[in-house]
């Protein structure tokens, strides 16, 4: 079975390998006081922090999912409000989370197929923190670096990114936000199971100033523990561990997003000229991570079917296109032959 399902998607093919080696090591053994994990985390840490080329004055935590940094910026981040620009499902649910747990989110929602473009009424106020989500995984929709650029150059406020799609898979300006997130099982290819926070002094600065230290995974007390190359709570080691060898294996993120552009590029050729109508029409908004196709509900779940029984797993739709669209991932971890396999497919299906 080849899945193209983005998120828990396909695993490097060396992950096998890694597993073997880690029980091998005998530190998924060790506690986690240990300086056999300390040493781990150490060096997964700073190979992250090599290959993704995050700034060194930006901190990297790992903690359990993208879902957890909802909770955790809400709590530890925002203390008076935050503003949420969103076109899609996982951008909305971030802001109902905040709401729930704020109780001050305010949301600026754009449609699919236009550029965000925040304007006096949209304009956050003095503290907010402002909410976006670089890659919304439910249309396959990416924010431009311009748009991020040009956010950061028209406030002061502190920025945090959902780039749970995209972060391992593109170049991200890291110093255009200050926190940003994502979940192992997208583009870092490893099996589900963790989120990755990365954050910058000046979250770090406004962590402190808040100064909230009441939760279990209160940023202060993550920090805390990191800082010492320990957790909070007894940690994914096995996670951990694979997170360090495979961004050992792979390539820096120039190369690894060169690949990916080229791949989408591709692949937003491929699409149409075989009659496959893509739900974003919109060529500057495209996401080059998840690629969105849309169809009759009917039609949807017959390619899903015959996809299946030739051992190929589509992504379903999510959110308000969950029946007329199914998602194709563009994750690193997917190799030239999968596509192949996968193209060579919808030519035959298109033919029926
Ligand atoms: C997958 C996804 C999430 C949720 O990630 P979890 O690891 O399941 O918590 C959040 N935001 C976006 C954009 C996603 O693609």
């Amino acid at each position: 079975m080849i899945t193209f399902y983005p998120g828990p998607s396909k695993v490097y093919d060396e992950v096998g390998q890694y597993l073997q080696e880690a029980f091998d090591s005998g530190v998924i053994s060790a506690n986690h006081r240990s300086t056999a994990f300390m040493q781990m985390l150490e060096g997964a840490i700073g190979n992250l922090k090599t290959k993704l080329n995050v700034p060194d004055d930006y901190e990297v935590y790992f903690v359990s999912s993208a879902t957890e940094c909802w909770e955790i910026i809400a709590e530890s981040l925002i203390s008076d409000g935050s503003l949420h620009i969103y076109n899609g499902a996982f951008g909305e649910k971030w802001m109902e989370y905040t709401q729930k747990l704020t109780g001050a989110a305010r949301s600026f929602p754009f449609e699919t197929n236009e550029d965000p473009k925040p304007n006096a009424g949209i304009m956050p106020s003095a503290n907010e923190v402002i909410c976006i989500t670089h890659n919304e995984t439910s249309n396959g929709t990416a924010l431009t670096s311009e748009f991020l650029n040009t956010l950061r150059a028209q406030s002061d406020n502190i920025i945090a990114v959902d780039a749970t799609s995209s972060m391992a898979g593109v170049i991200l300006p890291w110093e255009s936000a200050d926190i940003w997130y994502g979940s192992v099982q997208k583009c870092f290819g490893l099996p589900a199971g963790m989120g990755v926070m990365i954050v910058s002094p000046k979250a770090v600065e406004l962590a402190i100033a808040i100064g909230n230290r009441s939760h279990y995974n209160s940023l202060l007390f993550i920090r805390d523990n990191f800082l010492k190359f320990q957790t909070p709570y007894t940690p994914n080691t096995l996670g951990i561990y694979l997170m360090g060898r495979v961004m050992q294996q792979v390539a820096p993120i120039k190369t690894v997003a060169r690949q990916t552009l080229e791949r989408a590029q591709d692949w937003y050729s491929f699409l149409p000229e075989n009659g496959y109508q893509l739900l974003v029409e919109y060529e500057a908004v495209r996401s080059e991570t998840v690629m969105a196709v849309k169809d009759t509900k009917e039609r949807i779940e017959a390619i899903k079917k015959a996809g299946l029984q030739e051992g190929i797993v589509l992504g379903n739709g999510y959110g308000e296109d969950k029946e007329t669209s199914f998602r194709i991932a563009n994750f690193p971890a997917i190799s030239d032959i999968e596509i192949q396999t996968l193209k060579d497919f919808l030519v035959f299906f298109s033919s029926k």
